[in-house]
């Protein structure tokens, strides 16, 4: 019974994920799905990425919590649209939660909207929501072994952030080994290895993120 409730639900958030890939390809907006575990620094990144680069393109930050507008709150700060979504208890964010909400954002003017899913690297994985772009974001804090243990995350990323470089001296994390791991899931990942605290690699990131596509 339960695989056939999840693939109902899963086969609803494909149609949704549908019509979000056609709104975003109709309005010439990169989307890209950010995911990681709570705590890896997803909101830094982005609060940096936010200010160097809205004097360069139009970017909007849909971010998804179970609870607070906190984040939102820090990207608003740096002077970038942003709005939240708070799932109120549900650990991942849907398609026809991102279709709801972009009427927020005034979408003719951007060039990029970043989305924020939920700190969880198991279930939002198999959310599409529409994105052209999927990144993960792992912090060295949390081990080297996460591409083994949730490799779905990995394998379906095409970049992979390995933020908090700058502790890596402090920790056992073995930085070759976690590329090695996540180039075996997917052997076209992107990767930045960067600090969003000491903005050491951040360069790199922001120049991938703004560089003309197709
Ligand atoms: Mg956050
Ligand atoms: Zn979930």
């Amino acid at each position: 019974m339960k695989i056939k409730v999840n693939k109902k639900i899963l086969a609803k958030n494909e149609d949704f994920a549908a019509a979000n890939r056609k709104f975003f390809k109709k309005n010439n907006i990169l989307c890209i799905n950010m995911i990681s575990s709570p705590g890896s620094g997803k909101t830094t990144i982005l609060e940096k990425t936010a200010k160097a680069v809205k004097n360069k393109i139009n970017m909007a930050i849909i971010e998804g919590d179970l609870y607070t507008k906190l984040d939102a709150e820090r990207i608003l700060a740096t002077g970038v649209k942003a709005v939240q979504i708070e799932t109120k208890g549900s650990c991942h964010l849907t398609a026809e939660q991102i279709t709801n909400t972009l009427h927020k954002l005034d979408t003719d003017s951007l060039d990029i909207i970043v989305i924020e899913n939920v700190g969880n690297l198991v279930c939002p994985s198999d959310f599409d929501l529409g994105e052209e772009i999927r990144a993960v974001v792992l912090s060295t804090a949390e081990g080297d072994d996460k591409c083994r243990k949730y490799p779905n995350s990995f394998a379906q990323a095409d970049v992979l952030l390995i933020n908090k470089i700058d502790l890596v001296k402090h920790l056992d994390f073995d930085v070759k080994k976690v590329k090695r791991d996540a180039r075996k899931l997917n052997k076209d990942l992107k990767i930045f290895e960067i600090s969003a605290k000491t903005t050491q690699g951040m360069n790199g990131w922001f120049n991938w993120l703004t560089e003309p596509r197709q």
